[in-house]
């Protein structure tokens, strides 16, 4: 049986962490589709394109060889995945993102991999659209403050000198930016299951979205 499972929400809601945890369980391929959108973004922002430049942009992601190895988002053979997280990047992909041209290339290079593979994948929009017909569905939400937090804690303990009121501002503009956007924008898909992660650990979370998987398909 092809099993795919789709995990959105907002910025900071916890679906890589997630999503790495369940994907082990059982042994899905995990594709962190916002990584891809932040690649983009790292690029372009390296050779000073701007994001409304769509022919550039559409020329840089054809010249840019994307997969994923253990996690990391490798691209052109480099691992990219340690500049990804970066306030820099994150302050400008929700800009980037918002493209059609380029949503409809990573779009296709994510639906690729899903043909091949049993995949898990997370971002805004895999449950509407992406995989709008995957096995399962999930909606992870929490707080924005809940969520400043935790992107707080995981930039500290990388070394990255950040601000919590800057953080909260970062993720409350982004999922702005996401949530109005013209082109599937960050929305719950109807046949998704919500959950609300503010008050729950890691590994409640992690075996809720378990057990609904297993209970389909044993
Ligand atoms: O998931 P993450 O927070 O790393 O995503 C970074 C950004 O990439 C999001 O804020 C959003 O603008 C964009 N994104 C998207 N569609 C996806 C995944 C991410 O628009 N499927």
């Amino acid at each position: 049986m092809k099993i795919s499972v789709a995990i959105d929400g907002p910025a900071g809601a916890g679906k890589s962490t997630i999503a790495k945890m369940v994907s082990e369980r059982f042994n899905l391929m995990y594709i962190n589709t916002g990584s891809m959108y932040r690649a983009v973004t790292l690029k372009a922002m390296e050779k000073g394109i701007a994001f409304n430049d769509i022919e550039s942009l559409c020329e840089l992601i054809d010249n840019m060889e994307m997969h994923f190895e253990n996690n990391d988002l490798i691209v052109n053979e480099e691992n990219v995945s340690d500049k990804l997280t970066m306030p820099e990047i994150s302050n400008n992909v929700s800009n980037y993102a918002a493209v059609l041209e380029v949503r409809k290339k990573l779009v296709q290079i994510q639906r690729k991999i899903s043909q091949k593979y049993n995949v898990i994948m997370d971002g805004r929009d895999i449950g509407t659209f992406v995989l709008k017909y995957a096995s399962f569905k999930f909606f992870l939400t929490a707080s924005a403050e809940e969520r400043a937090k935790r992107r707080y804690k995981e930039l500290v303990l990388k070394n990255v000198d950040v601000n919590y009121e800057n953080i909260l501002e970062e993720i409350k503009k982004r999922d702005y930016i996401d949530s109005t956007r013209k082109i599937n924008p960050l929305k719950k898909a109807e046949d998704a299951i919500e959950i609300d992660s503010t008050n729950m650990s890691i590994e409640d979370v992690v075996n809720k979205i378990c057990s609904c998987i297993q209970s389909k398909i044993s």
